[in-house]
């Protein structure tokens, strides 16, 4: 026997169970985002390395490790995206978008990093992200985090995440943080890991997101970035803060939190929740008013946020929130007999046209009745329409109640539209 191919490690298929779930999802964030006046962008998978390089930066864990890289036919160095922001603003900017205008967008889409799979972690991910361009003011970082707010209600996890703000500062204050806290860690190189050493000299800011809680318990007495914030900062920060204040929203300042990305400047945030294990960040984003003009363009503030799906998905799993997901079938017509089945194929389409809601599978590939019976069941249909000889003679349908213990009935054709308009309003 020949070999069955798999998959490869890290990308999965979403198969029907799961789908229902993730076109759930998919509407309420597509539903929100349109809520707040943002307009869907879609961007390609593949782009010119240089492009992650430049934009994500040269030393992150991203452009060092993860990226899937090839060079295509014509020798050109091509990289699967590893995430959407590199790529929005690349497009922003080839389609003069950008310069001297206000922009609400979003995407959705696949997206690629060389990890190690696990739970939560994957090769081929999705997210969902969404990006404001052309506003320096506090007000719109405010409005992406009560944007993602909405999203978690809707979502009904409100509880179950919680919201983590920081501010990284300017781009000079963040350069005079990492001067003290890279003396600081020189001073105390002997007691880090191999990994912390590693970024004290690439990206010293990550240090401050190890996992290692010997680390951890050594950078209580490290500088604090908020003692080198610049005025203008702080004040950003305090705004942004009264405006998530007075929308009731609540969140727990963490000054260790940095991102894995070299772009952000001033505001960052993350949702986190405690019930997926290892990989609690729901969603993560911020400010990164340098990027548009470090990708080339004229200098345009920013700001955004991304999303992971399958985490959302695994979140809402794991709390029970997929309870009303549909078969994907209403009604299963079975027939029998060649004129049966031919009165069957030209009904189904009459009452598709009738009932545009209702979702019809017709009996295909013949068959004793029992193994037709047998698919209806199977099909997770409500209801089995069933036409032989005699109801054609007749012109009506059997009707088979497939869900409920209820007596079968005979309906003229005339009234099966009916049936099944309360059927899907029911
Ligand atoms: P993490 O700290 O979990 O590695 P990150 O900082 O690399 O996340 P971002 O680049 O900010 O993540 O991406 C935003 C969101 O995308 C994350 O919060 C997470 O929900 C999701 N995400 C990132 N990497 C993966 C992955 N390999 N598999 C599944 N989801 C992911
Ligand atoms: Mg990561």
């Amino acid at each position: 026997m020949t070999k069955a191919i798999q998959a490869i490690r890290g990308m999965n298929d979403c198969l029907p169970g799961e789908t229902e779930k993730w076109q759930q999802v998919e509407q309420v964030l597509r539903n929100v985002a349109s809520n707040y006046g943002y307009s869907e962008i879609r961007m390609p998978v593949v782009e010119s390395t240089a492009l992650f390089k430049r934009g994500i930066g040269e030393v992150t864990d991203i452009v060092e490790k993860e990226m899937y890289t090839f060079d295509d036919r014509n020798g050109d160095s091509l990289t699967l995206r590893p995430e959407g922001t590199a790529s929005c603003v690349r497009a922003g900017n080839q389609h003069g978008l950008l310069y001297n205008q206000e922009q609400r967008l979003w995407y959705m889409g696949p997206m690629f990093r060389h990890e190690r799979p696990q739970k939560g972690r994957y090769r081929q991910f999705h997210q969902f992200g969404l990006e404001s361009f052309g506003i320096a003011s506090a007000d719109i970082d405010a409005e992406v985090i009560i944007l993602s707010a909405r999203l978690w209600r809707e979502l009904g996890i409100e509880d179950f995440v919680t919201l983590e703000l920081n501010s990284l500062g300017s781009n000079e204050a963040r350069a005079d943080y990492r001067q003290a806290l890279v003396e600081f860690l020189t001073q105390h190189e002997d007691k880090l890991d191999d990994d912390s050493r590693r970024r004290m000299h690439s990206n010293p800011l990550r240090v401050l997101d190890s996992k290692n809680p010997d680390v951890q318990a050594l950078l209580v007495d490290a500088p604090k970035l908020s003692e080198y914030l610049d005025e203008e900062s702080q004040q950003h920060f305090a705004d942004v803060c009264k405006r998530l204040d007075a929308a009731g929203i609540s969140y727990r300042l963490n000054d260790k939190l940095v991102r894995g990305l070299d772009y952000y400047n001033r505001t960052v945030f993350e949702w986190v929740t405690d019930s997926l294990g290892a990989q609690g960040t729901v969603c993560a984003g911020g400010r990164y008013d340098g990027l548009v003009e470090q990708l080339g363009g004229k200098a345009t503030p920013a700001v955004g946020f991304a999303l992971g799906i399958e985490r959302l998905v695994l979140l809402l799993t794991s709390l029970d929130k997929f309870q009303n997901l549909r078969p994907a079938a209403d009604v299963y017509v079975v027939s029998m007999g060649a004129d049966a089945e031919l009165a069957a194929l030209r009904l189904s389409e009459q009452w598709r046209d009738a009932v545009p809601q209702i979702r019809i599978q017709t009996h295909c590939g013949g068959g004793k009745f029992q193994k037709q019976l047998k698919r209806a069941d199977k099909s997770g249909a409500q209801i089995a329409i069933i036409l032989g000889e005699s109801e054609l003679e007749q012109e009506t349908v059997t009707v088979k109640y497939l869900r409920q213990q209820k007596e079968q009935i005979s309906l003229p054709f005339a009234q099966v539209a009916e049936l099944l308009t309360n059927l899907v309003e029911g």
